[in-house]
């Protein structure tokens, strides 16, 4: 369909300071170097780079700054105990980043290259990939509308690239559960809108909830439908899951929920240990009903950064919802044992979910 992309590098003169591997925080710093590559009309996807990590410059009138042409996508570098660094699914941030340009009205962008260019750049900046157990390297491939025009309609021009940052362990003290504000007032998407693309707006949009709820002591807020406000969708920027009876429950794919790789994969893995498991609509009625009568015995959320997140509290219409007496579960420590195995390479990979680097 294209033909591969030659990828010219500049390696960087001065290697910046590693940080303190302790402290790393979340997207606090940034590699040694980044991948970029344009798109215009005349040559399609072109001057593929790998080169030293800098600032752009860009034209105020962008489109991306006032239309917000932008995608993104959110996946990591994981290093096992004998230096081995594998990437997990890349493969699927790819395609789902191509879909979402679709949806933008985005140009399409050789994903076998972007792989390759991806594997690249995560070799030639593996020192970077982080030895504490639990910590791994963020890696944001993002593409943005740069036209200088602001007439309303899609850009000429693009910029796609990418950037990494070294991550701190999610759980630094230990797999404990979060509390969750279910959101009324507030809606992420709605179907036939962009909430199954990593767009800029989206995550703009959802601040303000997030926001608010944090403010009254939770950490993140559920979503609900944007029409009827019952349905469940998805908790701040990770997928949800129900525990119910013998059946693990997760909202169907209906365009307005980001379809999670996490997901994916719990769903592939539950089906592989004998769990059922349904994607369907739930409401939150149904949910609470369940807490109520005893029958919902875990709740957790899945995604990138987190991996599994256990849901031990659910806040809704000024009422408190504790989920199995607030405490993590078994289910829920499986998943994220068995997920962060394969993705460090600490156990088989029956499902090929994993590309080693280098
Ligand atoms: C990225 C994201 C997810 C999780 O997707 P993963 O591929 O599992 O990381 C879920 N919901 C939203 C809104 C997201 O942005």
């Amino acid at each position: 369909m294209w033909k591969d992309l030659d990828i010219s590098f500049e390696k960087s003169d001065t290697l910046k300071p590693k940080p303190d591997p302790t402290n790393l925080g979340f997207g606090v710093h940034f590699t040694d170097h980044m991948f970029v590559m344009k798109w215009d009309k005349e040559q399609g996807w072109h001057d593929a780079r790998i080169l030293p990590y800098h600032s752009f410059s860009i034209d105020p009138a962008a489109t991306v700054l006032h239309y917000g042409q932008a995608i993104f996508e959110g996946l990591k570098a994981y290093r096992k105990h004998d230096g081995q660094i594998y990437l997990f699914r890349p493969a699927d941030n790819f395609t789902r980043m191509n879909d979402g340009a679709v949806r933008m009205s985005m140009p399409r962008f050789p994903a076998d290259s972007a792989l390759k260019a991806l594997k690249a750049l995560v070799y030639l900046d593996r020192s970077w990939v982080p030895e504490e157990e639990g910590s791994s390297l963020y890696l944001r491939p993002t593409m943005i509308g740069t036209d200088p025009y602001l007439g309303l309609k899609p850009a000429d021009s693009y910029l796609f690239y990418i950037i990494m940052s070294p991550v701190a362990a999610y759980y630094a003290e230990g797999f404990s559960p979060t509390r969750i504000y279910v959101c009324k007032d507030y809606v992420r998407a709605v179907r036939g809108g962009v909430g199954a693309v990593k767009t800029g707006g989206n995550y703009g949009a959802a601040m303000l909830a997030t926001v608010e709820a944090q403010r009254q002591g939770y950490i993140q807020v559920l979503w609900l439908d944007g029409c009827e406000h019952r349905y469940i969708e998805e908790v701040g920027t990770s997928n949800i899951f129900f525990h119910i009876g013998d059946t693990l429950i997760t909202p169907a794919l209906t365009g307005s929920i980001l379809p999670g790789i996490t997901r994916d994969s719990v769903l592939t893995l539950a089906r592989s240990w004998d769990i059922e498991v349904e994607e369907r609509p739930i409401t939150i009625d149904e949910a609470l009903a369940a807490s109520r009568d005893g029958s919902l015995r875990e709740c957790f959320a899945t995604g990138t950064a987190a991996v599994i997140s256990p849901v031990g509290e659910l806040h809704y219409e000024d009422v408190s919802y504790p989920i199995n007496d607030g405490q993590s579960g078994p289910l829920a420590l499986r998943f994220y044992k068995e997920l962060q195995a394969i993705q460090y390479g600490w156990a088989d990979d029956p499902h090929n979910w994993r590309v080693a680097v280098g």
